[in-house]
C-alpha cells in the first residue's frame, strides 16, 4: 500500500470506540448484483449492508464526488467512505473503481471501504490496495456448496449464469480466493455471515473456523430480515438472542462485531447519530 494519509484505527465499523466519534458515509454506486440471495429483494437496498427502506439515489462516480465534498461540510466526524451496494460493487466495477480512485485523490485522509458478495473483486485486489482500500467485507453465508445451493438462486459470471450447487461452488470458490488475496495486500477484512434459520444456523461456526484459518479480522454474524415475496420471505428472522448466542460461539474463532446497525446502501453519520433521512435531499440533489 502506498503511503498512509490517515488514521485507519477511525473505522467505526472495525473499532466500536469510534462509533460516537467518526462516521461513515455510503456512496450509492453500485445498482446491479452478479448473485442472487434467496433473501434479498432487489427493490430494496443489499441486505448485505443494509435493511429494508426506500431505494436509493444511484450516484455516478463524479456525482459520488460532489456528494462527498457536501457531507463532509454537513458533518466533518465522517472519517470512512465506503460503497455498499445497493448490488455489489463489483458487478458495477467501473464505477466503483472511479468512485475510489477519486475520492482517493480528492479527500486523502478518507478510509475507503468496500462490502461485496466477493464473486469479482479477485482482479481488482491490487489495484484496490494501491488506491488504498484499507477495509473490505465479504458476506459469506457458506462454506459448503451443498448449503450454498440452498442459499443463492443464480450466480453470473461474465455472461454466463450458474444455478444450484454449481452457483454455489463458483461463488465459494471466488469467495476463499478474495479473502486470502485481501489479507495478502495487507486489507483488513471483515466477514458478514447472514443468520438464516433452518438453513445456515448449524453452519456458520464453520464459516468463522473457515474465515479464521484464511486470516480474516473479525465476524459479523447478522439476522436474516425476511422479505416478503423473496424465497425466504416466510423464514423467521432471528431473534437478538439467537444472534447473541452465535456470536458467543464464533467469537472462538473470530472477534466478533457486535455494533452492526445494518446500514443502507446510502447511510450517513456516526453509527448511533445516523443522518441519512437529513442528507437526503442532498443526495437526490447530487443526483441531478
Ligand atoms: Fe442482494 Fe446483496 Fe445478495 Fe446481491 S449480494 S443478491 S444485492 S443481498
Ligand atoms: Fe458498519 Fe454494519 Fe453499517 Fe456496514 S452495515 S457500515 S458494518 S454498521
Amino acid at each position: 500500500m502506498s503511503e498512509i494519509h490517515k488514521d485507519l484505527n477511525k473505522h467505526p465499523c472495525f473499532n466500536p470506540a469510534m462509533k460516537g466519534q467518526a462516521g461513515r458515509v455510503h456512496l450509492p454506486v453500485a445498482p446491479n448484483c452478479n448473485i442472487k440471495c434467496n433473501y434479498c429483494d432487489r427493490k430494496y437496498d443489499c441486505v448485505n449492508e443494509s435493511r429494508p427502506g426506500v431505494t436509493s439515489t444511484i450516484l455516478t462516480p463524479e456525482q459520488a464526488l460532489v456528494y462527498m465534498g457536501k457531507v463532509l461540510e454537513k458533518e466533518p466526524r465522517i472519517t470512512v467512505a465506503g460503497i455498499a451496494g445497493p448490488g455489489d460493487p463489483f458487478a458495477n466495477a467501473e464505477a466503483t473503481m472511479e468512485t475510489m480512485r477519486l475520492i482517493n485523490k480528492n479527500y486523502p485522509q478518507m478510509i475507503l471501504c468496500l462490502a461485496s458478495n466477493g464473486l469479482a473483486i479477485g482482479p481488482y485486489i491490487p489495484e484496490l490496495a494501491e488506491l488504498n482500500v484499507s477495509h473490505v467485507t465479504v458476506t459469506i453465508n457458506a462454506v459448503d456448496p451443498e448449503v450454498g445451493a440452498k442459499i443463492y438462486g443464480w450466480v453470473r459470471d461474465g455472461k454466463v449464469a450458474y444455478q444450484g450447487r454449481q452457483a454455489a461452488e463458483l461463488l465459494l470458490s471466488r469467495q476463499l480466493e478474495a479473502v486470502k488475496s485481501l489479507k495478502a495486500h495487507g486489507i483488513t477484512v471483515k466477514i458478514n455471515s447472514i443468520l438464516i434459520p433452518g438453513i445456515n444456523d448449524r453452519h456458520i461456526l464453520k464459516v468463522a473456523e473457515t474465515m479464521r484459518e484464511l486470516g480474516a479480522d473479525l465476524f459479523n454474524c447478522m439476522a436474516m430480515f425476511p422479505n416478503v415475496g423473496t424465497p425466504f420471505g416466510t423464514i423467521r428472522e432471528p431473534s437478538k438472542e439467537e444472534v447473541g448466542a452465535m456470536r458467543t460461539e464464533a467469537e472462538k474463532f473470530l472477534p466478533q462485531m457486535r455494533h452492526c446497525t445494518r446500514c443502507r446502501a446510502d447511510a450517513v453519520g456516526l453509527l448511533d447519530q445516523d443522518r441519512t433521512e437529513e442528507m437526503r435531499g442532498c443526495l437526490s440533489a447530487c443526483a441531478q
